[in-house]
Order: C-alpha cells, then sequence, then structure tokens
C-alpha cells in the first residue's frame, strides 16, 4: 500500500529564505503530529501538501497523487483548518459550514444536511443558528473545525488548532482530534508548536526544524528511554547516593531532586540497589526513565546541532 503523505526531495524558498529544505518524507494514515518551533516551516508543509505553494524543487505525493497534477481535485479530498481563528463574522455557524461543503463540490442539500451533522459532532448543535461573530474564541475554533469536516475529507490537516484556547478549550478540542480518526477513518495531521497537544493526540511524530525533518516515526520510541537509565530518588539527600554510584561506574545527572542513572552495559536496576547497599544510601523510588515529549524533543534538535 502506498503512504498517506509522501515528500521526496521538497524545498520551498521565500526570496532568500529557504523554508522547506528538501524535505523527504513518508506518512502513514492515522494520527500524525508535525511538531516543531515557530518559523520551522510546517504551514508552509502544509499548504504544499495541498498545493497553496508552489515549491521549488521535489514531489509532493498525497493518495499516492501528485499534487501539482491536479491540486483542486486532492483539495477537494482534503480538509483544512488553517491558522489563527477568521471566521466570517456575520454568518451563522450553519451557513459558513455549509457554504464550505459547497466548496468541496457537495451540493447544496446535501451540504447543508452535513452541516448540521458536524456541528453537532463538534458542539455546536444548539448554536447552529447564531453568528459567528457573537461566538467565544473556543466555539470559532469548533465552527472551523466543522468547515474543514464538512466534506468528509480523507485527510485533515489543522493549523496550530489549540491557538488562543484555555486549557478546557484545549481539552475538549484534542478530545475531538483524537476521537476523529476512529470515527470517520480520516487521517489527521496536526501541526503544532505545543508539544502536551502532540502527546495527547498523535501516534507518529515528524520532528521539523529550520525546514529541516530531524525525527519522522512513531511517539512510542521517541519518549521510551534508552535501555540501561533509571530515574532513582534517595531517601534525604541524594548526595551519598550520587557518589556510590558513580564509583560504581554509573553515569549520573541530577534531575531536581531526582538522579538520571545510566548503569554500566549489561547491568540492571538491581545493580543501582547493590551499590546503594554496599554504600548505605537508601533508596525510595527507582524506576526505567519515560522521557517527556519536551525532552525528547530538545535532545533531538541538539543532536542535529
Ligand atoms: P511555522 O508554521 O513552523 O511557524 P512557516 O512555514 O509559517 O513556519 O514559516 C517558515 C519560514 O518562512 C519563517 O521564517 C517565515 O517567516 C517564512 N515565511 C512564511 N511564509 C512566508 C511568506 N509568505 N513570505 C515570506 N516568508 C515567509
Amino acid at each position: 500500500m502506498s503512504a498517506l503523505i509522501e515528500l521526496s526531495g521538497v524545498s520551498k524558498h521565500y526570496g532568500e529564505l529557504l523554508a522547506l529544505d528538501a524535505v523527504d518524507l513518508e506518512l502513514p494514515e492515522g494520527r500524525i503530529g508535525l511538531l516543531g518551533p515557530n518559523g520551522a516551516g510546517k504551514s508552509t508543509l502544509l499548504k504544499s501538501l495541498l498545493g497553496l505553494v508552489e515549491h521549488d524543487s521535489g514531489v509532493v505525493r498525497i493518495f499516492g497523487e501528485e499534487v501539482r497534477r491536479d491540486p483542486f481535485e486532492i483539495r477537494a479530498r482534503i480538509g483544512y483548518m488553517p491558522e489563527g481563528d477568521a471566521v466570517m463574522p456575520e454568518l451563522t455557524a450553519l451557513e459558513y459550514t455549509s457554504f464550505a461543503g459547497e466548496l468541496t463540490g457537495l451540493p447544496r442539500p446535501e451540504a447543508v444536511s452535513r452541516a448540521h451533522q458536524v456541528l453537532h459532532y463538534v458542539g455546536l448543535g444548539e448554536a447552529r443558528y447564531r453568528r459567528l461573530g457573537s461566538f467565544s474564541t473556543g466555539m470559532k475554533q469548533r465552527a472551523r473545525l466543522a468547515q474543514a469536516l464538512v466534506g468528509d475529507p480523507k485527510l485533515l490537516l489543522l493549523d496550530e488548532p489549540t491557538s488562543g484556547l484555555d486549557p478546557r478549550g484545549r481539552d475538549e478540542m484534542l478530545a475531538l482530534i483524537r476521537d476523529i480518526p476512529e470515527r470517520t477513518g480520516t487521517s489527521v495531521m496536526l501541526s503544532t508548536h505545543i508539544l502536551p497537544d502532540v502527546e495527547k493526540t498523535c501516534d507518529h511524530v515528524v520532528v521539523l526544524a529550520r525546514g529541516k525533518v530531524l525525527y519522522n516515526g512513531a511517539l512510542g520510541p521517541l519518549i521510551t528511554s534508552e535501555a540501561g537509565v533509571y530515574e532513582v530518588r534517595a531517601k534525604g539527600d541524594p548526595g551519598g547516593l550520587r557518589k556510590a554510584l558513580e564509583l560504581g561506574r554509573c553515569v549520573v545527572q541530577v534531575q531536581g531532586s531526582a538522579l538520571e542513572v545510566k548503569v554500566p552495559e549489561g547491568e540492571g536496576p538491581q545493580y543501582v540497589l547493590r551499590l546503594a547497599l554496599e554504600a548505605g544510601e537508601q533508596v525510595r523510588h527507582l524506576a526505567p526513565l519515560k522521557k517527556t515529549l519536551e525532552r525528547a524533543f530538545l535532545q533531538t534538535i541538539e543532536r542535529a546541532g
């Protein structure tokens, strides 16, 4: 089976600025997080998938088809929620969403009926006859998600969909995003600079920085620690335990009140306990170190220089 999204050698300049630098990517169906700091090239990448920016070189394929050949046909199969919270304030949520449906090529009656369905789905059923200008930011973002979903897309591209939301609004939006592939079989690509958003919703991660792909793979391995690294907490002051572990050839880093301990090759957690016992130190907590996505992200960027 061909990949959902394929980029090969894709570069894009804006004048002198290189926004995408020979990007090669093959992405499966599912929930994909596109993660990177501001200015990394994420929006440019999404727009090149849609054929909205013309790349200078390389090939972009979606659903196995080259986007350049017929961008209109490809766009009809993609839902897109651009960055920002712009809506047409004078339209009701229903008018706005139906209009978006017609733009994807649905006949009017079908667009209206789909609009009712998706507005219910995003939690705006009761508010669908209200004008968007009267909506809170959270409601506007839901309406923008509804317009991206109305054409029953095979792929949904979401550019910073939680921006401007309060923690509750953000959690609700993320729950919807998580739910979409299971409900409808639609694949989702979520572009964001917010690591926990990706951690909560995605199975596959692409890390982009300065237009280059630094990581492309499953989320799991990225945040699973290397073998032989443990989080260790001492009872009381960790100084003595740290010394004992270092004497036993462990590599120790202090992380707040905990120690991050890499044991010598071939050793396991028992080794930490034995060294502690021999030195008369007490261990209160010992577990394989779980990396946060933030840490994995920083390490990935550091490794890339
Ligand atoms: P991200 O979405 O990761 O924040 P963008 O794709 O928006 O990154 O931008 C990547 C780089 O390209 C940034 O340095 C940005 O300033 C620049 N850029 C984006 N769009 C344009 C444009 N239309 N004209 C000139 N520079 C642009």
